[in-house]
């Protein structure tokens, strides 16, 4: 059987010096390589003009570049766009870029929400992506590749992992893509551009918060316990009391910035208890919370709020002194919205 060529996509300076000490390649090549990665993106391993051409010959009998295009593309009318990615055969995830003007100045934003997992555990009973089940963990170069493959990739202000899956299940390989977006020879961005979002896995929170300096928002999404059990089992294993403990022992008031992802069920969690109840469990953390629209999914138990009522909830938590914003809903037209992405339908 052929040997399955390795991604070159992914591997950190410490691995590329493996590679090219084991090949009998000059030591020098490994940050030659990173630098045609991770800074020229180059799109072959014939591209690299600086290695010989043996060199770069016997690299191709082991690896490939692992910089692979979007299967599909899908434009939303408000300019939000959908890209779908072949993982491996019948695993799909998918990627969405979202163009827009940022919420403290006018200067132009460019966000892409990428996944970190084929599917997802968790099960949140709101979510398409948890009605999909879980296929497979996506490797640190296939997290990478959502960024570097699509056409908008220089232009990127911002990345989110709020795509499909659970980034803290699947830390490691997560943990490596943030380093090779935020060291000097990776793409040396500021970690204050990626934002990891997650339901909290117990053994993973504190793990993150150590080895990242990216920003970290939580979904929330209930105001106690009994009523996030309802529509997140993950809250069972961690609940966001011990979450809440874990993160008062980390200081946000810096560079970092933590946040509460809180979607709005009418009659569920946007009541002025449910305020009253927050207001007490965030006292004195420095965070914010995201209000976020309910985009309807197929036989969802669930309802959305009118904007009406979406704006007197952060009013409400404002005027408690909790910092609020409403989240812009984008790309709902090709279901690229939040909690509408799935690649079932993509499954064998
Ligand atoms: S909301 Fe996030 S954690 Fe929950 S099922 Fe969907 S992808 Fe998974």
């Amino acid at each position: 059987m052929e040997e399955e060529k390795k991604s070159l996509l992914g591997c950190t300076l410490a691995e590329l010096r493996d590679v090219v000490s084991q090949m009998g390649m000059p030591a020098f090549t490994a940050k030659q390589l990173m630098e045609w990665i991770y800074k020229k993106r180059v799109s072959s391993i014939d591209a690299m003009t600086n290695i010989s051409k043996a060199h770069k010959e016997v690299l191709s009998q082991h690896f490939i570049l692992g910089v692979v295009p979007p299967e599909e593309r899908l434009e939303s009318v408000d300019g939000t766009v959908k890209y779908l990615f072949r993982i491996r055969e019948g695993q799909y995830v998918e990627a969405v870029f979202i163009p827009s003007i940022g919420e403290d100045s006018n200067e132009e934003r460019a966000t892409l929400c990428i996944s970190s997992q084929v599917g997802c555990k968790m099960h949140c009973r709101f979510c398409m992506t948890g009605r999909q089940g879980f296929s497979a963990n996506l490797t640190a170069g296939e997290i990478l590749n959502q960024i570097v493959a699509i056409p908008e990739s220089e232009r990127l202000t911002n990345v989110v992992l709020m795509g499909m899956g659970e980034p803290m299940d699947n830390l490691d390989e997560v943990l490596k893509a943030l380093s090779l977006m935020t060291s000097a020879d990776g793409f040396a961005w500021s970690p204050k551009r990626v934002t990891v979002s997650t339901v909290g896995i117990k053994n993973t929170l504190r793990r993150f918060l150590k080895e990242s300096e990216c920003h970290l928002a939580i979904s929330l999404h209930a105001s106690s316990p009994a009523m996030r059990a309802e529509m997140m089992p993950a809250e069972r294993a961690f609940s966001m009391t011990e979450i809440i403990r874990e993160l008062r022992e980390f200081d946000f008031s810096h560079q970092r910035r933590l946040s509460f992802e809180y979607i709005l069920f009418a009659g569920v969690n946007d009541t002025p208890a449910d305020v009253r109840r927050l207001v007490r469990l965030l006292d004195g953390l420095h965070c914010r919370i995201n209000l976020i629209r309910f985009h309807r999914i197929p036989d969802a138990d669930f309802e959305g709020v009118d904007d009406e009522r979406m704006i007197a909830f952060r009013d409400r938590l404002t005027q408690a002194g909790l910092f609020t914003t409403i989240r812009a809903s984008r790309g709902e037209d090709v279901m690229a919205a939040c909690g509408m992405l799935s690649t079932m339908k993509k499954k064998k």
